[in-house]
């Protein structure tokens, strides 16, 4: 039956402002996002006045403080810091490697991070050229690995999932060399052009044996002396300092709710990093964009329905420890979680979300980023990938969405002393800001929630399905969560919340 026309007009006009309010509220936070900000300002004091922040140092806990202070200034009024602990405290030393066989030359090299020391003096011992450092390269030349430092190639690094096994493969190579009783490791660098970088092979404990990186090009020429048949000889010295387990602090803000406060929307993004450089594309970048995107929010006057969190991790390059703890510490509360979004893949242009293995999630991500539809942000990934602080959340049943970017100009400057603020577009970074921005309030301002907390028995199943275990696996983590140690709580049924 039609209703009468007064009545229809009637119910248009009640219906109408909600609708249209929708639609202001994005524009006026679109606006707060493009126009002037304090965005590349932020950006600026984190990279260039703080710089490089490894969990446990001076400079990590004055980031920590111009954080909270950055939240307030942008307007919001809740905001904290959570501690929580990290195992032993590192330090580089001076690391020096002295050729002095066939011929001295300068070879540039960086400590691999949370590396033992070489003992006082430095260790003196002959280097071998151990190719990819396969099980088979280690069969060929077993008469010579004890006492011996071993070289090992690595491909140029072009795609994540080249940084994918740069990490997986490195764990079998040092057991090998321990195995054989190796004195130590030089990695050949995967960047060119002298490019020396941070890299880590434990979850923040003291590693198993003395690793470098060596300079690419310098590797290279040891190896051509060691293929000419020259014996190569090398003194590594590498003073590490490591002292005793530490604090590091999380930093949250908040802005609450209105009729649906109860529940939470989150947007994370990791505020540590390594030190050559200063952490600009990893992750200083998204750490403005989350700041920003509450500064947006509040300068737009928005009044969100659900509860907005806004998570700054720390001692997330030593195993994703601030987001692990936080998910523990918070988990009488993570039934209320709607959705985690996170973002730690530089400024490559946002081009959807990776929603690890639900399809439900991918359709109302769909539709909470219609109103962006011309913008082209519809490559969503049905699967993911690990390596950020959504695993934690993902373990726990919890709906993710890992922003999806390009590698863009990440991968050449990733945990490297080149990656600095010059690498950032500001344009770019604000396009990024926006969408993340806007899915976050897109999922907030829903009738529904996104996407139910998985149970165990389905976490299990997609886990699985999307093969996200092997990663779990080579992390050392996939014990933990079918022990329960980690993760949803085994006895924590079958779905639902
Ligand atoms: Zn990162």
């Amino acid at each position: 039956m039609r209703p009468p026309l007064l009545l229809a007009c009637l119910a248009l006009l009640l219906t109408a402002p909600a609708a249209i309010s929708a639609g202001d509220d994005l524009a006026r936070l679109l606006g707060a996002i493009l126009g002037p900000s304090p965005l590349a300002e932020n950006l600026r004091q984190l990279t260039d006045d703080i710089g490089g922040r490894v969990s446990g140092s001076a400079a990590n806990r004055r980031a920590v403080r111009w954080a909270v202070d950055a939240f307030q200034r942008a307007g919001i009024e809740r905001t904290a810091t959570e501690s929580f602990e990290l195992p032993v405290a590192w330090t580089e030393g001076a690391t020096r490697v002295e050729v002095l066989e066939p011929r001295p030359f300068a070879v540039r090299a960086v400590s691999i991070a949370w590396s033992p020391p070489t003992p006082a003096g430095g260790i003196e011992a002959p280097v071998l050229d151990l190719g990819l450092g396969t099980a088979a390269d280690f069969e060929a030349r077993s008469e010579d690995l004890a006492g011996s430092l071993l070289l090992v190639h690595r491909p140029v690094l072009e795609t994540w999932d080249d940084l994918f096994a740069e990490y997986a493969d490195a764990s079998p190579v040092i057991a090998r060399a321990v195995a054989a009783g190796a004195a130590g490791i030089l990695w050949i660098s995967t960047k060119e052009q002298g490019v020396l970088y941070r890299h880590i092979n434990t979850h923040g404990e003291i590693d198993a044996l003395p690793q470098a990186i060596v300079a690419r090009e310098d590797g290279l020429r040891l190896a051509r002396f060691a293929a000419a048949g020259e014996p190569v000889r090398v003194r590594l010295d590498m003073p590490n300092e490591v002292g005793g387990a530490f604090t590091a602090e999380n930093v949250i803000a908040e802005i609450p709710g209105t009729d649906k406060a109860d529940e939470i929307v989150a947007l994370g993004a990791h505020l540590d990093s390594w030190e050559l450089g200063s952490g600009a594309l990893d992750n200083g970048a998204n750490v403005a964009l989350v700041i920003e995107a509450a500064r947006a929010i509040q300068a737009a006057g928005i009044r969100p329905r659900r509860t907005l969190r806004f998570l700054l991790w720390n001692g997330e390059e030593q195993g994703l420890r601030g987001s692990r703890d936080y998910v523990r510490r918070h988990r009488d509360e993570l039934d209320r979680f709607v959705a985690y979004l996170n973002i730690d893949g530089g400024v490559g242009s946002v081009l959807g979300f990776a929603v690890a293995g639900r399809p439900e999630i991918e359709t109302a991500v769909r539709e909470v980023l219609e109103p962006l539809a011309s913008w082209g942000v519809s490559e969503h990934l049905l699967d993911t990938y690990g390596g950020s602080d959504h695993v934690d959340f993902l373990l726990e049943g919890i709906p993710v969405l890992d922003a999806n970017q390009p590698e863009a100009n990440y991968l050449p400057n990733y945990h490297a002393s080149t990656d600095t603020m010059d690498k950032v577009p500001i344009r770019e970074l604000k396009l990024n800001t926006a969408i993340m921005a806007a899915a976050l309030l897109g999922i907030s301002q829903r009738e529904e929630r996104l996407g139910e907390r998985l149970g165990r028995a389905e976490l299990e199943t997609l886990i699985e399905e999307t093969g996200f275990d092997e990663y779990l696996e080579d992390e050392g983590i996939w014990e933990d969560f079918l022990a329960g140690r980690r993760g949803r709580a085994l006895d924590s049924g079958a779905g639902g919340r």
